[in-house]
């Protein structure tokens, strides 16, 4: 998945790359319904995005914004993952990709999902009408993300602390990935009650959130990402898969795993107590 480490990276890229630059050519390749979220058709698409200039790219949450000069934003979330690449010719560009670019400097962009893509080429204003992405609220890195909301956030669901943070629009940016590391670095079970956190445990966990997010941010993204330039990030999480039988490197009590709310996660059940 593309989260707030990934997203920013690639939009700070695409920013120092294509800005300035006029799409000359727009093409979407094996378009499906069922997979490509769009809200036009492919023609259309690539009728209004043809010819026109990129002034600026930007990223909020998992999304990543282009602006254009005709004041519609292109708004990409790659949900499940895949490569945005960057080529300065065409002897790079790979065999298999979903949608492609070609700029009025002959250099290219590629995009290759995984999973399901949501695409959107909107004004603002339409953009935040829609349910995705909608108008998104303070990411957790955003100074107006304050303990204080956070507290009352949690202090007002009764839902497990998981599913309450993964709430769409609740925490932008945050999925379980690097939420997984959080509980543990905050010894938090991901099943515990949101509002019977005590005023400590919410600290911890708002702490935990954004130094995960900006450890990340500081080494390029999970590994099992690649950056514009096809270069793999170099994040690894404290406690992941491999970790399922070992130890815990704060007691020793073999680490377990549990599903929780629809996806995996890895807990030590010494150090992140349910009750
Ligand atoms: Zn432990």
């Amino acid at each position: 998945m593309v989260d707030l480490p990934e997203a920013l990276l690639l939009a700070e890229q695409m920013n120092k790359e294509i800005s300035g630059k006029t799409v000359v050519n727009v093409t979407l390749k094996d378009y499906s319904h069922k997979t490509m979220f769009i809200n036009l058709s492919p023609k259309e698409f690539e009728q209004q995005i043809k010819n026109k200039k990129i002034l600026s790219t930007f990223a909020k949450g998992k999304w990543i914004f282009s602006r254009f000069e005709t004041e519609k934003i292109l708004a990409i979330a790659p949900e499940m993952g895949g490569d945005i690449l960057f080529h300065k010719n065409e002897t790079t560009i790979p065999e298999k990709y979903h949608l492609i670019f070609e700029f009025d400097d002959e250099t290219f962009l590629t995009l290759k999902y995984s999973g399901f893509l949501l695409m959107r080429f909107a004004t603002q204003e339409e953009l935040d009408e829609t349910r995705y992405p909608g108008k998104i609220g303070p990411t957790p890195l955003d100074s107006e993300f304050t303990f204080k909301k956070f507290a009352i956030m949690l202090d007002q669901s009764n839902r497990m602390i998981k599913s309450t943070l993964l709430d769409h629009g609740q925490v932008p940016g945050l999925s379980n990935f690097y939420l997984n590391d959080a509980f543990f670095k905050s010894r938090i079970h991901p099943k515990k009650k949101a509002n019977t956190l005590s005023n400590e445990e919410k600290k911890d966990l708002y702490n935990s959130i954004k130094e995960t997010l900006k450890e990340a941010i500081k080494l390029k993204g999970r590994k099992e990402r690649k950056d514009l330039y096809g270069v793999a990030g170099k994040f690894s999480r404290m406690i992941d898969s491999k970790c399922k039988g070992k130890l815990c490197p704060n007691c020793e009590t073999l680490i377990e795993k549990l599903s929780v709310a629809g996806s995996n996660n890895f807990i030590c059940p010494k150090c992140q107590k349910l009750d």
